[in-house]
């Protein structure tokens, strides 16, 4: 049972100090100072403990400390902690090796690593332009993409990433995401993933960007931070009929949702498409920065010199993404999918007791709630969803929101049906006090 007041003495002094000297631009939730963790559970510094639904956001896929990721990481430790990239070493190659052999596309693939999921986007981005020849490149509302310049041309969930920021990278146009629950275009298929291809074609590559133009199309294959969107199955089809047209390459940015997450090593893969690059990151070494693209060999052929970093290739990340795409290979993605459906149908039997539940999507362990006013009117219950996930939190589950009006639920991989029923109790509960206050 956790303390009654929460933050708690011990944390309430690292709150103090923190608001002295870190930046003030980090979005914290809520008043969480982690002193260990273990699998999908964590602790505070002052004993309080509590279910992770978060995961980071969507990083600890192996859950927290996995002895094999830490035993990996100590081994590496104890060889070398860094050789600069413009030498070798064999576990940047082996981990090369590996993603390649998981690239979702049945050409031969070569491999970039970076540190971060903006990193990869970045480099994708200069990928695309530096083979095609092209400037032009077409991105999604409600995207998250990252903070970097060139990244964050493309990040269109909320204004405040790009406030104050301009000029970003030119040559980004931005089009409606397939959200079907929430359309901006009015329907000219059935399926509204078509609708969305259709007006790029039709609109956007007739009055705007000529295909001549366009470079790449950059897409997460469900939007992650702008609510945990889940397109609808015509649109990765038509999308990559349309790249293929033009000649205009796929990338797709799987930084939250690739490695395993969704039941499969990458999301698009649910939509039997190849795209031409892959960017990852977050879950792919359990917690230590790494990103990475991989990308079609044919498209791979920047030369000598175009593009590299000081930590690319950094041999403790390295042996830690080795030891969790083993982990992930041997029962964890296994255990995502069918966790995953799991949640998913429990989500659906709480959604009939609470009319303010609109819609719950995902796939694998990577779920949306969406919450409304009023099902008829699908009005966003923004502050509703933030009571339900302070609430949440001083019961002893940790959630974080995504989009205007969502909560994400993006645990570990491994975690077991007994923390997925523990933790969804809390969500019930908490949703039920939230409530009562109003749906306001
Ligand atoms: N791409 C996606 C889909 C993301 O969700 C994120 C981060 O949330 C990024 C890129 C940026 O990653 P990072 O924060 O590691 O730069």
């Amino acid at each position: 049972m956790n303390a009654s007041k929460i933050p708690g003495p011990k944390a309430q002094q690292f709150l103090d100090r923190d608001r002295a000297v870190i930046s003030p631009s980090y979005p914290r939730a809520y008043p969480f100072v982690m002193d260990h963790g273990k699998g999908s559970e964590v602790w505070d510094v002052d004993g309080n403990r509590y279910i992770d639904f978060a995961a980071g956001i969507a990083v600890n896929s192996t859950g927290h400390c996995h002895p094999q990721v830490v035993k990996a990481i100590q081994e590496q430790a104890e060889r070398f902690l860094h050789i600069s990239s413009d030498f070798y070493h064999s576990s940047w190659i082996e981990l090369s090796e590996r993603l390649a052999a998981i690239a979702p596309f049945e050409e031969p693939a070569r491999v970039f690593l970076g540190n971060s999921g903006a990193e990869a986007v970045e480099a994708a981005i200069k990928l695309a332009r530096r083979h095609t020849g092209r400037q032009g490149v077409i991105g999604f509302y409600g995207a998250f993409h990252g903070r970097t310049m060139g990244a964050l041309a493309f990040t269109a969930s909320k204004p405040v990433y790009r406030q104050g920021f301009a000029p970003l990278m030119n040559g980004v146009v931005h089009v409606p995401y397939p959200n079907a629950y929430r359309p901006l275009l009015n329907a000219t298929h059935e399926d509204y993933g078509q609708t969305v291809v259709d007006y790029i074609e039709h609109v956007v590559l007739k009055h705007v960007l000529p295909p001549d133009d366009c470079a790449a199309i950059l897409v997460e294959p469900i939007q992650g931070e702008g609510g945990y969107v889940v397109p609808p199955p015509g649109f990765f089809p038509a999308l990559r009929r349309l790249c293929d047209r033009h000649g205009i390459l796929l990338v797709a940015d799987e930084v939250q949702s690739g490695v395993g997450r969704t039941g499969k090593w990458w999301a698009i893969e649910h939509w039997n498409v190849e795209p031409d690059i892959v960017c990852s990151a977050k879950g792919l070494a359990s917690g230590l920065p790494l990103g990475a693209i991989i990308a079609r060999e044919s498209v791979m052929d920047w030369p000598t010199g175009a593009h590299g970093n000081t930590f690319g290739g950094n041999p403790i990340a390295c042996r830690a993404a080795l030891a969790t795409l083993d982990l992930i290979a041997n029962g964890m993605m296994r255990n995502a999918a069918e966790m995953g459906e799991y949640t998913l149908d429990a989500l659906s039997e709480i959604q009939a007791r609470h009319p303010s539940i609109g819609q719950v999507r995902g796939k694998g362990l990577m779920i949306g709630v969406e919450l409304v006013k009023d099902r008829a009117t699908k009005e966003p219950a923004v502050k509703l969803r933030d009571r339900v996930a302070d609430r949440a939190f001083e019961k002893g589950l940790l959630m974080l929101g995504c989009g205007e009006n969502a909560l994400r639920i993006s645990p570990p991989l491994n975690i077991s049906r007994e923390l997925i029923d523990e933790g969804l109790a809390i969500i019930e509960a908490a949703l039920t006090e939230a409530e009562a206050e109003g749906l306001d």
